[in-house]
């Protein structure tokens, strides 16, 4: 199989498994509890805490929340941001967030808040005016991601977080689910900072928030006193074991090659078949994005037929969010970018990962244009896309 998804979710690390399996067998206490057994997987907890800090460059071990994945951590600071100061009304955020982020901010919005939702250029960067002019006295927080989880743009959080505390009192959230373990991350001015294990060789089902020292957000699971009290419920020790880990082997990649190994194979793939595939376009700034991702639309081919067919070949990529199948509207991301209705729903995401090989990418570029040729054949543009129709 080629596994070129990861932006949906990546192999558990074999260092990450090992590290787990005495947690999954011998160390099964509760972290809460004071014997022996219970102290061993809280000072596991401890140091995998030390591992998430140091990745993302935490100033304190003590910002890191341990919670179930990235979508609890996103959810967990926009609702605690909004209680934590109730007369604030109003929210920034962008038109290409996930669903995460933006299905909390459309319910905000019918619960009676106000949100600003601020656009994109057509190569998927943000509109810094659009954000500065948005912000107001009773903003309470603003919402963007790092990296965009179908084209891979990045967000200049760093510039944004000064702009939103030079110009507001608003708290100032980063969904970072799709930069962590891939790019270097610089909290500098960010107040909270969503992670998730999955993406970076963790196991599934465990994520963490960052929340700057100082700021205080109210509890999002109730109950017990877990995490200082902030988040409760019984810790996945062996989860946040893998994720401590998963950490480490991250902060190590990008000491040794900062990734390059990916961006090559990611570029050799992306220039192959722009040059080798007719009506093939990216989406997406070519320079400003993460290093593994690519996307590519397909003009007047359906990006989930080209799916199929490649899953029969056993490769796996995506269509990320391009076409809702009920609706057949193309994804939000694409349309705040302006992409022609034809060309979004061609749109297949490339995501490479640590374990991909020279030689995935070969058979990749042997065996997709014979798919992509059958399909637009096939296509009901298929005059078109052949250059063939007389009459356009
Ligand atoms: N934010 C972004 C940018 C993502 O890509 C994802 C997952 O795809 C999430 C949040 C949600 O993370 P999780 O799957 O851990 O809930």
């Amino acid at each position: 199989m080629i596994y070129l998804d990861n932006n949906a979710t990546t192999r558990v690390a074999p260092e990450v498994v090992e590290a787990m399996l005495p947690y999954l067998t011998e160390f099964f206490g509760n972290s809460s509890s004071a014997h022996t057994l219970g102290r061993t997987m809280k000072q596991a907890i401890e140091q995998a805490r030390e591992q998430v800090a140091t990745l993302i460059g935490a100033a304190d071990t003590s910002e890191i929340v341990f919670t179930s994945c990235g979508s609890e951590s996103d959810n967990w600071a926009i609702r605690g941001a909004l209680a934590a100061q109730p007369g604030k009304k109003h929210i920034v955020t962008t038109l290409v967030e996930h669903e995460a982020v933006r299905n909390v901010c459309l319910g905000l919005e019918r619960e009676g808040y106000e949100v600003t939702w601020v656009g994109v250029n057509e190569k998927g960067d943000i509109d810094l005016d659009a954000l500065r002019d948005a912000l107001r006295p009773d903003t309470a927080l603003v919402s963007v991601m790092l990296a965009n989880n179908e084209t891979g743009v990045l967000f200049p959080v760093n510039e944004i977080g000064h702009i939103v505390h030079e110009r507001s009192q608003a708290l100032f959230h980063v969904d970072g689910v799709q930069a962590v373990g891939k790019i270097p991350i610089d909290l500098t001015n960010v107040d909270l900072f969503a992670l998730s294990g999955h993406k970076l060789h963790a196991p599934q089902g465990i994520g963490a928030l960052y929340i700057r020292k100082g700021i205080s957000l109210p509890s999002f699971i109730i109950g017990g006193a877990q995490e200082q009290g902030r988040r409760a419920g019984t810790s996945a020790v062996p989860n946040i074991v893998g994720l401590g880990v998963a950490c480490k082997l991250a902060s190590d990649d990008l000491a040794d090659d900062d990734h390059s190994h990916i961006r090559r194979l990611r570029d050799r793939l992306e220039n192959g078949i722009l040059e080798n595939i007719p009506n093939a376009r990216r989406n997406g700034d070519a320079v400003n994005r993460l290093p593994n991702t690519s996307n590519i639309s397909f003009e007047y081919v359906e990006g989930q037929n080209i799916l199929l067919h490649l899953d029969q070949l056993d490769i796996c990529v995506s269509t990320g969010s391009a076409c809702h199948s009920t609706t057949h509207e193309s994804s939000a991301t694409l349309r705040a970018m302006n992409v022609p209705y034809t060309a979004a729903q061609g749109s297949i995401r490339f995501s490479l990962g640590r374990y991909n090989t020279d030689e995935d990418i070969e058979t990749t570029l042997r065996v997709l244009p014979e798919v992509i040729e059958k399909l637009a054949a096939m296509s009901p543009y298929a005059e078109v896309s052949s250059g063939h129709r007389k009459d356009l």
